[in-house]
């Protein structure tokens, strides 16, 4: 599908048009007015001699006269009485001084009136811009106030931060709630752990300092980076931190701001919020929630409209600007799976970068950063509080130390002791629903023994793929704790002998509880979804069961979507074939079970020091094995180290929380 934005037309002549509209219905309504006016107003007049004049005074027929100062308006008595749009002046030009006296001396006699207006008669420029320019003018400016006002209700009534006063046609101009910062003086300093993450960035900060650099060298800049992480675990406080490195502007729009209930104000809200960007750059515009305007637009239920056209025009922009000018867009989310693909492509977001749940240094270390300006009594041990809170992110603790320092004013007191820490733990975070991702200590324990479990055997059998990383941080994703492989080399053929390991691997974290403590929790689930779906395909595509041999029971339909496949087959063989997969996975199970029994121990040692440090690598886990002399001297390469988490590892084995 062709993800371009070549579907709608810019709706931008839509939105010039209001000004020369009013100005039209201004000026027609002023020529009415000075039509209607001079009907009304004045009199109709007509030439004639002065002579005549002197006829009509000498005869007494005058009523009143007006003498200008270069002609002379006379009515006569047999206008008098008509209302003043229907008489007839008689006019006449000059006279000169002494026919104007001849008359004054006349009309003196029989007692008429005469005004001498002498009223320079009026500038005709002044008296164009009197009744014409200035009413169309103030028309103008009231029709636009009222417009604005009506846009402005429509609008949601958002005050907008910048720009705002486009003026005049401000129809669907930029009302979304931007906001910029000249600087946002939060630094790296403030962000506690996240060193993966800030390592990432710290290229665009390079960058936003002197994109000469890059640019000399033939290099195409980074347009923008996603951030992709729990709520509260510092995204936009890392974005800032961006943006203060860089001493650069900072602008921040909310995804949900983009999305209106009219038809192409979003899409003109990103074209203002480019605008403005690109005027002040080096900058950073920072996204939130981009998930509201960014998910995959080919749902089912009926599309937005509006909300693909504003993607649409993202996409335009993101396309559109010159990144040499030094404008860096990061985006936040914290569901990347349901991103439109077009969004991720190669030079728009290609760049993920990922803000995970602090572990016990990154906990301890935010708890710090938030303690800094507050006056801490002797008891208190940070560290302790940090073991307390596993699976809390940033934002949790950043509460949590305030309602401590609340509570401390509250008691009189003039320093925070450990007592209001672990109070305000109670308060802010146990007591809430957040408690879904903090784990008891129970519950830490047998995720732990669960990932050393699958780690340890997938550490002491050949043919398995070396672990990368183990965690028992809570995954945003909802696993309470996870197991990365890392392939060493890219693979496309599996021979049987190694299913088989990944399936003890898979099974190892069930078994690790089901050794230890005697228990069978929820938390296996996935893995023995997985384990089954690939002993499935082992029996009935891959041929690699004794029982069918080469036999294939099952065809693939659409290779190109899910992959799923579908039985084809009697129901007798495919219920034979389910107790094969059955077998296959109660042999691997009872393997896995035996490895672990055998390394005791070892898994006891892994599993505690798991507990410590929440989060170890593969090196540190191979050390463990390594040190445990009796065994597997051969395996001496190291796995791939440390490898940064990343969002789709070829192989994880994780948990649901359920
Ligand atoms: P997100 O954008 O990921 O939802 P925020 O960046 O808004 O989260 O974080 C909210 C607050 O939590 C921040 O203002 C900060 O006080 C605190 N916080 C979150 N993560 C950290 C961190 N790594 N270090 C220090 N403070 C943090
Ligand atoms: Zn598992």
């Amino acid at each position: 599908m062709n993800e371009n934005n070549n579907k709608k037309p810019n709706p931008n002549g839509k939105r010039r048009s209001p000004i020369w509209v009013l100005l039209l219905i201004a000026l027609g309504i002023t020529i009415i007015f000075n039509f209607a006016y001079s009907k009304l107003a004045s009199a109709q007049y007509e030439a004639v001699d002065f002579s005549e004049i002197l006829t009509l005074a000498k005869d007494d027929q005058i009523a009143r006269v007006e003498f200008y100062s270069s002609e002379t308006h006379v009515l006569t008595l047999s206008e008098e009485g008509k209302p003043e749009h229907e008489q007839t002046w008689l006019y006449t030009d000059g006279p000169s001084a002494t026919d104007r006296d001849k008359l004054k001396n006349i009309l003196d006699e029989n007692d008429v009136a005469y005004t001498n207006l002498n009223p320079q008669e009026m500038n005709p420029i002044l008296s164009f811009l009197l009744s014409w320019i200035l009413p169309v003018v103030v028309m103008y400016l009231l029709f636009t106030l009222l417009m604005n006002v009506l846009a402005k209700k429509m609008g949601g009534g958002s005050g907008g931060g910048f720009g705002g006063m486009g003026g005049m046609g401000g129809i669907g101009k930029s009302k979304a709630k931007v906001y910029m910062e000249k600087s946002t003086g939060v630094t790296f300093d403030d962000v506690a752990g996240q060193d993966e993450a800030k390592e990432s960035l710290v290229e665009i900060i390079d960058f936003l300092h002197n994109p000469q650099k890059y640019t000399a060298i033939g290099a195409k800049l980074p347009k923008g980076a996603l951030l992709v992480g729990s709520p509260g675990t510092g995204k936009t406080l890392i974005a800032k931190a961006v943006a203060g490195e860089a001493k650069v502007p900072f602008f921040s729009i909310s995804g949900s701001d983009f999305v209106e209930m009219f038809v192409g104000v979003g899409a003109s809200r990103v074209r203002d919020l480019f605008a403005e960007a690109s005027k002040v750059a080096p900058c950073i515009i920072f996204i939130d929630e981009i998930d509201a305007i960014g998910r995959t637009r080919d749902t089912r239920l009926g599309s937005n409209d509006e909300r693909e056209q504003t993607l649409n025009q993202l996409l335009a922009e993101i396309d559109g600007f010159d990144s040499s000018k030094g404008v860096v867009i990061l985006a936040a989310t914290n569901r990347p799976e349901i991103l439109d693909k077009a969004l991720l492509r190669a030079g728009r977001f290609d760049r993920r970068i990922v803000v995970d749940r602090p572990n016990l240094a990154g906990r301890y270390q935010t708890l710090r950063v938030h303690t800094r300006n507050i006056k801490l009594a002797e008891d208190v041990d940070l560290n302790k509080i940090a073991q307390a809170t596993a699976g809390a992110v940033g934002a949790d603790l950043a509460n949590l130390v305030n309602e401590a320092a609340l509570r401390a004013v509250r008691q009189g007191r003039q320093t925070v002791n450990q007592d209001d820490l672990l109070t305000s733990f109670e308060v802010v975070i146990a007591g809430t629903e957040k408690k879904g991702t903090v784990l008891t200590d129970t519950e830490k324990r047998i995720v732990a023994y669960h990932e050393v479990g699958h780690a340890l055997v997938a550490a002491m059998e050949k043919h398995s793929q070396p672990v990368s990383k183990i965690t028992i941080v809570p995954h945003t994703s909802g696993a309470l704790g996870y197991t990365m492989q890392m392939p060493e080399e890219e693979k496309f053929l599996s021979s049987k002998e190694e299913l088989l390991v990944e399936l003890m691997t898979l099974l190892g974290g069930r078994a690790a509880e089901q050794t230890v403590f005697g228990v069978q929790t929820t938390g296996a689930s996935n893995d023995i979804e997985r384990a089954t779906d690939l002993a499935r395909k082992m029996v009935t595509q891959w041929g690699m069961s004794d029982k069918f041999g080469l036999m294939a029971l099952a065809t693939v339909s659409n290779a190109y979507l899910d992959g799923s496949a579908m039985m084809n087959c009697a129901d007798e063989t495919a219920a034979d074939a389910d107790a094969e997969i059955k077998a296959i996975l109660d042999a691997c199970y009872q393997k896995a079970k035996a490895v672990l029994t055998e390394n005791r121990e070892l898994l006891d040692e892994i599993a505690l020091f798991l507990l410590q440090k929440e989060t170890i690598t593969g090196d540190e886990l191979m050390a463990f094995v390594n040190a445990d002399k009796n065994r597997l001297p051969e395996t001496t390469e190291t796995p791939v180290a440390e490898t940064p988490a990343e969002e789709t590892p070829s192989e994880e084995t994780e948990e649901n929380a359920e």
